[in-house]
């Protein structure tokens, strides 16, 4: 029984876009991105404490930082939710 409050689990908590989360989507765990992806834990670290453990973020937010190919300049942060 879905609850209002409960976010979209098939959806970025912090980016908004389709996290592609196999387990949102009624498929195997082991069949998900996050599976085989490293997941940067200063995204994670990002998230709402109310958003932990619920949602899934999306490989693009999940994927580590790397130094130069990330963001193009001049894109600012995402703000504080
Ligand atoms: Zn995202």
């Amino acid at each position: 029984m879905p609850h209002p409050s409960d976010p979209d689990t098939s959806q970025c908590p912090l980016c908004g876009q389709p996290n592609g989360c196999a387990i949102a989507a009624g498929r195997a765990p082991e069949s998900c991105w996050c599976m085989a992806q490293t997941i940067d834990r200063a995204a994670l670290a990002r998230l709402p404490a109310d958003q932990r453990e619920r949602a899934c973020i999306c490989p693009a937010c999940g994927a580590p930082a790397a130094a130069d190919s990330v963001a193009a300049p001049g894109v600012p942060p995402s703000p504080p939710i």
